[in-house]
């Protein structure tokens, strides 16, 4: 099976193609979408039978939940037991929106969809194709990330070609994503609402709407023996293929180190990859060179952080020097994601 590639935009939905798509959806069947954090590959998050091939084409592991997209707020408790007072309030603000909020399951969600758990991850995106997807769909579409387990999630249809063309129905074209990092995760199973996915919606702005909110242990120590509570977390991701190390610190003392190791490598007969930004690129002379966006619009490093991890996959290098991106707002997402691509290696320079 090679997965067809349907075509459209936002602004002139094919409604046909969507209502095609839905019956897939319905059927059993596997289509990708595009959404505004990553594309989403999509099932029947009620059939058990779809959540399990959704972990199968991924080669995700199966105690890794889904997240259930609706696209109608009346349909929220059709799925979930209760809905405390603090998640209404974040719905209200950032729904439809790049955040998933978790509560306790209803019978109708097989244990399939949620890796064994009683609760529920649930995301109301914004993306136009996405919502009318879902409600064509019957209104409750799981959907993780569209890459294959463990690569960096995909921004536009041609990754999902990459890692799924052969394992699924349909892909749905809706060009290049908005955002390019996965949604904030937010658990309201315990009494104090717990972060445990950062995204594009802040700690800071969760914090100005709700008060009191934590981030998870399990993001905050690299200790290994503190697991993170969304079991996704613990595992390796977004890797590129040739070994990742950020350097942080002062910008000059970064480049002069990244400097370094590219004449290092050069004087072996190797090249290496560096992840630069549109105010540094040029003082890169040695290695292949790619910025990941402007530090005066944090934005456009989140937007090409995926796209430029799988650029490298393409590209003949022994390793991959990045520069930090602790940025003022998404900065916590954005370091979340490069810090697991390069399995933690970072390297201080003054
Ligand atoms: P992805 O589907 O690739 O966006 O990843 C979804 C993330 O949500 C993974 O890290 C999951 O472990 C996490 N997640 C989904 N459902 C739950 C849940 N019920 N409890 C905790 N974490 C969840
Ligand atoms: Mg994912």
């Amino acid at each position: 099976m090679r997965a067809e590639i349907v075509k459209m935009s936002a602004e002139h939905l094919n409604m046909e193609e969507i209502q095609r798509a839905g019956r897939i959806l319905k059927e059993g069947g596997l289509v990708a979408f595009p959404t505004e954090t990553v594309y989403g590959l999509g099932g029947n998050a009620l059939d058990s039978r779809s959540s399990i091939k959704i972990y199968a084409a991924k080669g995700r592991p199966s105690d890794n939940p889904l997240i259930v997209h609706i696209a109608d707020i009346e349909k929220l408790s059709e799925i979930v037991t209760e809905i405390p007072e603090k998640a209404k309030i974040l719905a209200e603000k950032y729904w439809p929106g790049p955040l998933t909020m978790i509560f306790p399951k209803t019978d109708i969600v097989p244990r399939e969809t949620t890796g064994g758990l009683d609760s529920v991850a649930v995301r109301f995106p914004s993306d136009r194709i996405a919502q009318e997807l879902i409600r064509a769909a019957g209104g409750f579409v799981a959907a993780p990330s569209a890459n294959t387990s463990g690569r960096p999630s995909p921004t536009m249809a041609d990754h999902v070609m990459e890692d799924l063309g052969d394992a699924i129905d349909m892909i749905i074209d809706g060009g290049q994503v908005g955002i390019g990092l996965e949604s904030t995760i937010v658990d309201f199973t315990e009494e104090i609402p717990v972060v445990l996915r950062p995204g594009y919606v802040s700690l800071d702005m969760i914090r100005e709407v709700l008060g009191d909110v934590r981030m998870d242990k399990g993001l905050l120590i690299t200790d290994s023996s503190v697991r993170p509570k969304a079991p996704g977390m613990k595992y390796r991701h977004y890797a590129p293929q040739a070994d990742l190390t950020i350097v942080e610190g002062e910008m000059d003392a970064v480049v002069r180190v990244i400097n370094e190791f590219a004449a290092e490598a050069a004087a072996q007969g190797r090249q290496v990859g560096i992840i630069a930004t549109d105010e540094t690129r040029d003082k890169y002379p040695l290695g292949v060179v790619k910025s990941i966006g402007s530090r005066e619009d944090e934005d456009s490093i989140g937007h090409h952080l995926f796209e430029v991890l799988r650029e490298f996959d393409h590209c003949q290098v022994s390793a991959i020097y990045s520069e930090a991106f602790f940025t003022p707002r998404i900065g916590q997402a954005i370091m979340n994601r490069l810090l697991k691509a390069a399995g933690h290696k970072i390297i201080s320079v003054s």
